[in-house]
């Protein structure tokens, strides 16, 4: 496929949308950056960037597809990814893979549930992936902490990201430091987890790992390629390698995105869009195109269901003006 009929899609996508851009963050039909995390309520609302990578390894991008922002819970398909390449279908007896029906940091079900979360994506499922990413760091050996805290599941997380894009990723200490210090909920669910036997580690080590992951600092560009692996079958974005995930394990993760990626929006994304989609409250939404290529959108303003309210426009008008859909 050619890359080159997809950059003016992508230029012309953003200039549709330029005059909501101009709007985003003012009044009530406009979005809203996430305020909960105070770190976050300070982004400039006015910023919208769309990056694509083909199958092939050709790139697109327009507006600011180049500047780098909070990933939040899109960094929770890469944890999942790392859980499953290192513990297979083991990690399934912790997790479930059903929607919640339930806002992402619902303490609720979890007590119906003994613990256990319904799905990887919502809050306490991710925490749940931190706690396996620890035990498998310790299992890996000690003194591999990189400088970071004595915690490896950081390095490791850093450590497939810089592998998937080729180049370094930082966490934004800032963004961690935010979480840490105003994240009660998921303090609570951590400990709810820990009280019915579902978290092996000390939850402070678990929730630091979550609240980094949250807090990896990337670009559309960057996001676009790290996700390519789930676009081809699971091999590796630059090298082709089939040694990111395989082609069952791809399947599997594009599926759990297409049903809980997107909070309780996943019914109506699945219905207007029709790709698999990870978003998070950073305004960053991955989605994939099986077989043909992986797109990043990122608006900061999100929608009253916690997406980002341009990034679902953006992706409604791609698939309109592509025909690209799973469906
Ligand atoms: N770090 C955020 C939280 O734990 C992630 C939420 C999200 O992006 O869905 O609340």
């Amino acid at each position: 496929m050619n890359p080159m009929k997809f950059q003016p899609v992508l230029d012309e996508i953003v200039a549709t949308l330029r005059p909501q851009i101009a709007q985003c963050g003012q009044g009530e039909h406009h979005g809203k950056v996430a305020s909960y995390i105070p770190a976050l309520a300070r982004v400039d609302a006015r910023q919208f960037g769309i990056a694509l990578r083909t199958c092939e390894g050709e790139e697109a991008g327009a507006g600011d597809f180049e500047t780098p922002f909070s990933i939040q819970s899109v960094s929770k398909l890469f944890t999942l990814t790392l859980a499953m390449q290192r513990m297979g279908d083991a990690l399934w007896e912790r997790i479930g893979r059903e929607p919640s029906g339930n806002p992402f940091n619902s303490l609720v079900q979890l007590e119906n549930e003994q613990g256990k979360p319904r799905n990887p994506f919502i809050n306490a499922g991710a925490i749940a992936v931190a706690d396996r990413l620890v035990s498998q760091a310790k299992a890996s050996g000690p003194g591999a902490d990189g400088g970071n805290g004595g915690n490896g599941a950081k390095d490791d997380i850093l450590a497939l990201m810089a592998s998937l894009c080729g180049e370094p990723i930082a966490f934004d200490d800032e963004v961690a430091q935010s979480e840490a210090d105003t994240g009660f909920r998921n303090v609570a669910l951590a400990n709810f987890m820990k009280s019915f036997g579902k978290i092996d580690n000390d939850v402070a080590t678990v929730l630091d790992t979550y609240f980094h992951q949250c807090a990896l600092r990337m670009s559309c560009r960057q996001l676009a390629r790290a996700a390519a692996f789930l676009c081809r079958d699971g091999a590796h974005p630059i090298d082709g390698q089939p040694d990111v995930t395989g082609e069952r394990q791809t399947r599997r993760i594009n599926a759990l995105m297409l049903t809980c990626g997107t909070y309780d929006a996943a019914g109506d994304v699945a219905f207007s869009i029709g790709l698999p989609c990870k978003s998070g409250v950073g305004g960053g939404i991955v989605a994939v195109v099986p077989d043909t290529l992986t797109l990043c959108v990122w608006s900061p303003a999100l929608d009253a269901t916690g997406n980002s309210l341009l990034g679902m426009k953006a992706l409604e008008l791609f698939v309109a003006r592509t025909g690209l859909s799973v469906f």
